[in-house]
């Protein structure tokens, strides 16, 4: 259980796009209907990724009209001391937040509020139990993140989220660190593939983490290199901390998991643009070559 007053020190964005499921906030009755007030009639917008467009987007609560009811009774002192008001204790709501660029791309969200069994001083508990499109597509990111993983590092991304969205935070903190080893790994692959040398025995000799980093150079990620920090932050966390130490950092590690993998999608762009001016360059030297200068102009100067 969790303190109403994390949802200021977090922001509602963090109850939308990052609590996971049966997350649950406990206050007394004030402190409840005062954040159930501000969920539903939050002016508010927030900028984030619509998995419908599938790119980033301002989303908007939309109030409701049982989330209305709720907060009429709410306003009207009806959520007491005693938990004695029969429609809102065990009762819940839902909330719309609409995409700002189409109106029918929404996200709807469940809560449950309800007073704390056996609690005395009755306490009440507002529980995020409901959510769709799931966590996992909320945050599952631009497509283009998805271009630059293999099939098997792909699969364990989308883990990390869906461990994430039920709260496994050690279980995400694992399949993360999966990613950057497959990443490391996907470029030993293609320095081994283009042929420029790569010494394979003495690459798999090393013995570190951050040596072989170093040994690929820029065939990986400049931010994998320059904050060796991530890999050693997620190791630990797997084996040394608990549920909620993983849990409070893990915004923080899908933040610099994306960066290093917006890294590796401009990484690869830039690549396939050399090689692509190489080819042609290529080609072209082979016509001077062949005495056919004029018809190469032609071809250049369209
Ligand atoms: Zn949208």
């Amino acid at each position: 259980m969790t303190d109403i007053a994390e949802i200021d020190r977090a922001g509602l964005k963090e109850v939308f796009f990052g609590k996971p499921l049966y997350t649950n906030w406990v206050n007394d009755a004030k402190g409840i209907a005062d954040v159930i007030s501000r969920l539903r009639l939050a002016e508010t917008s927030f900028d984030h990724y619509c998995p419908h467009c599938d790119k980033e987007t301002v989303w908007r609560i939309v109030p409701t009209g049982f989330a209305r009811n709720i907060g009429n009774s709410v306003n009207a002192g009806q959520l007491g001391p005693n938990g004695q008001n029969r429609w809102i204790s065990d009762g819940s709501f839902e909330l719309f937040i609409c995409c700002e660029r189409v109106k029918y791309h929404a996200i709807r969200i469940s809560f449950f509020v309800g007073t704390v069994p056996a609690s005395a001083p009755i306490q009440w508990q507002l529980v995020k139990y409901g959510q769709f499109p799931s966590l996992i597509d909320l945050n599952a990111g631009s497509k283009e993140f998805s271009a630059v993983l293999n099939k098997n590092a792909k699969i364990e991304y989308r883990r990390a989220l869906e461990l994430t969205a039920y709260g496994y935070n050690i279980g995400a903190f694992v399949h993360y660190r999966r990613v950057l080893e497959l990443l490391i790994d996907q470029a030993k692959d293609e320095a081994v593939e283009d042929n420029s040398g790569f010494d394979l025995a003495s690459f798999q000799a090393l013995t570190t983490t951050q040596q072989r980093v170093k040994a690929l150079g820029d065939r990986i990620p400049q931010f994998i290199a320059d904050r060796p920090e991530m890999y050693r932050i997620l190791s630990e966390g797997v084996h040394e901390w608990s549920e909620a130490e993983c849990g409070a950092v893990l915004p923080l590690m899908k933040l610099a998991i994306d960066t290093v993998l917006e890294q590796e999608h401009e990484r690869k762009i830039k690549a396939n643009r050399k090689r692509e001016i190489a080819l042609q360059l290529q080609q072209l030297d082979e016509k001077i070559g062949a005495g056919d200068v004029s018809s190469t102009l032609k071809t250049t100067k369209k």
